[in-house]
């Protein structure tokens, strides 16, 4: 049992056995128990946490959500925690339950965009927070508008910051801490008058955005950096990959070098949240015609044909109806 306030420490079993009786917040003294922050304040777990970002399209109907590659975000959850040494107190097939829960309770017949996270928490006195750490795992979400019709681009510049490698931390897992990195490219590229960065690697390879995967096209070849370059194993950049195969686009995975981004005819990002976003400026050099090229332009289409659940990929896709409008577990939901 705890023990608070002004016992002697020298009666306490350890120092860990002693709760404070008040803690310093935001400028005035709180008795210990009333200094909470909201669990969506992420600023206060944020060493020790693993998240994932997925999207539920509204389908044609607009009676149905289409959860887009839920099992395999979910699985890419547990690999982050993984990498981390985090233990999520729940099986994979229970937090995807919750995310459909959450979409049936939230109840919105719109895109919605899900976020299910896992941070150590509890009494965290350690810095290093110890493997093996109680977590927490929580899920919000709330609605976006897509970007799959967009035919004007953004304008990105290579980033004087390097992206995380394997040396540092792991690149593959999506935990908040390694976003640090993404954090300080973007806002060397938004002080220098650009809207995103792209990060080489420790090999002065390319690597990826601050928040999604990239792909040029070369001669009409769709070229993606590999997975060896210090990226996320993005779904998004999978998923492309798969469409590209099936509309015989032909695709090269490998090293990319610096000096392809300014001879490409097509550069766009490949992420969950910014789906298929062209790049049309690169370090004050127009990327091709200066609008969606050709490429960006098929995959876009075929990307929101699949994820609105008009082409194949049905094993991409998880079903909710909003038909009942009721919240919670009482929801219809299959895999289509
Ligand atoms: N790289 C980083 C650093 C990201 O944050 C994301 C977004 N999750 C991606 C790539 C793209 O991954 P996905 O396509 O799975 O969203």
């Amino acid at each position: 049992m705890k023990t608070q306030g002004s016992m002697a420490l020298s009666s306490l079993a350890s120092a860990d056995d002693w709760e404070p009786t008040w803690i310093w917040m935001d400028g005035e003294l709180l008795p210990w128990g009333s200094a909470t922050v909201h669990v969506n304040a992420v600023g206060h777990a944020s060493v020790a946490a693993v998240f994932e970002g997925l999207k539920a399209y509204l389908a044609d109907d607009g009676r149905s959500l289409l959860v887009f590659r839920l099992q395999d975000h979910i699985r890419r959850l547990f690999d982050s925690a993984r990498l981390t040494r985090l233990e999520i107190p729940f099986e994979p097939d229970e937090i995807e339950g919750a995310v459909l829960d959450l979409l049936g309770a939230t109840n919105l017949d719109c895109d919605m965009y899900v976020r299910p996270w896992a941070f150590a928490s509890g009494l965290i006195r350690e810095q290093m927070v110890p493997a093996g750490a109680r977590c927490t795992v929580a899920v919000d979400c709330w609605p976006f508008t897509p970007r799959l019709d967009q035919v004007g681009g953004v304008d990105a510049a290579v980033s004087s910051w390097q992206r995380i490698s394997e040396a540092s931390m792991p690149p593959r897992a999506k935990a908040f801490s390694n976003y640090h990195n993404g954090r300080l490219a973007v806002m060397e590229a938004r002080a220098n008058g650009h809207d995103w960065p792209i990060l080489l690697n420790d090999r002065h390879k390319v690597a990826e955005g601050a928040g999604a995967c990239l792909a040029l096209v070369r001669n009409g070849v769709l070229v993606t950096p590999s997975l060896s370059s210090g990226v996320l194993d993005s779904l998004t950049r999978d998923t492309a990959l798969v469409l590209a195969h099936s509309m015989d686009i032909p695709v090269e995975v490998r090293e990319v070098d610096r000096s392809e981004l300014y001879l490409a005819e097509e550069i766009f990002f490949l992420g969950t949240a910014w789906e298929i976003l062209p790049v049309t400026t690169i370090d004050a050099l127009r990327v091709g015609s200066g609008v969606r090229g050709p490429v960006a332009t098929r995959l876009a289409g075929a990307y929101e044909d699949m994820v609105r659940g008009r082409s194949d990929h049905s094993e991409w896709i998880t079903r909710l109806d909003l038909g009942s409008r009721s919240a919670g577990r009482n929801n219809q939901r299959r895999r289509t």
